[in-house]
């Protein structure tokens, strides 16, 4: 991928790392590494459940599931985040499942769903990374070039925030970041 200075420098300022609760953001919309059922699960699915309320598990029980690599949006109800994209990661097989494909395609959905509705701020969580058990520095690097990728074409999401919860992930994503930048 080639970037001029001046692209780079304007990405730069629309991507940031924080650590803690992804539950406690207030952005325009929190992403959820569901699973295909929607039916709400462990890591930060359970804890975006538990925020938002019982009203987001009727919203997702009104959606047909999603599949993997696919993004689907609703309410955020009782979470600060106006909204909630439920994106399903793949579960890490080795590597030789397609599992980067599907990985970015998460972002790339959750991306454009936040295109569609002009988002000011989306953010995500390290998608897979937990349960699914995808490798976290292969992941981040997929994450964070997809969403350089995304953005210079794209004024919407403003900003895209990395939500790192381990401390593992918070310094892989600093120093990739920090080393393009
Ligand atoms: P997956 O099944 O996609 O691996 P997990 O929920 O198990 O999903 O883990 C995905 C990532 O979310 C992991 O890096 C995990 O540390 C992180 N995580 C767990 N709880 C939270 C939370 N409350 N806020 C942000 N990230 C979280």
């Amino acid at each position: 991928m080639i970037l001029s200075m001046e692209n780079l420098e304007k990405i730069k300022e629309r991507i940031e790392v924080a650590q803690g609760d992804i539950t406690r953001c207030e952005v325009d919309a929190i992403v959820n590494a569901a699973n295909t059922s929607l039916r709400g699960g462990g890591g930060v699915d359970g804890a975006i459940h538990r925020a938002a309320g019982p009203l987001l598990l009727e919203a997702c029980k009104k959606l047909d599931g999603c599949p993997t690599g696919d993004a689907v949006i609703t309410p955020g109800f009782n979470l600060k985040a106006r909204w909630v994209i439920h994106t399903v990661g793949p579960v890490w097989r080795g590597g030789k499942h397609d599992e980067a494909h599907l990985l970015a395609s998460c972002y790339r959905k959750c991306l454009s769903l936040s295109f569609e509705n002009k988002f000011g701020q989306v953010a995500f969580p390290n998608i897979s990374t937990g349960i699914y058990g995808f490798p976290k520095k292969d992941a981040a690097q997929i994450a964070i070039h997809t969403v350089i990728q995304f953005l210079p074409s794209h004024e919407f999401p403003q900003k895209v925030i990395f939500v790192c919860y381990d401390n593992e992930n918070y310094s892989i994503y600093q120093e990739i970041l920090s080393s393009l930048f």
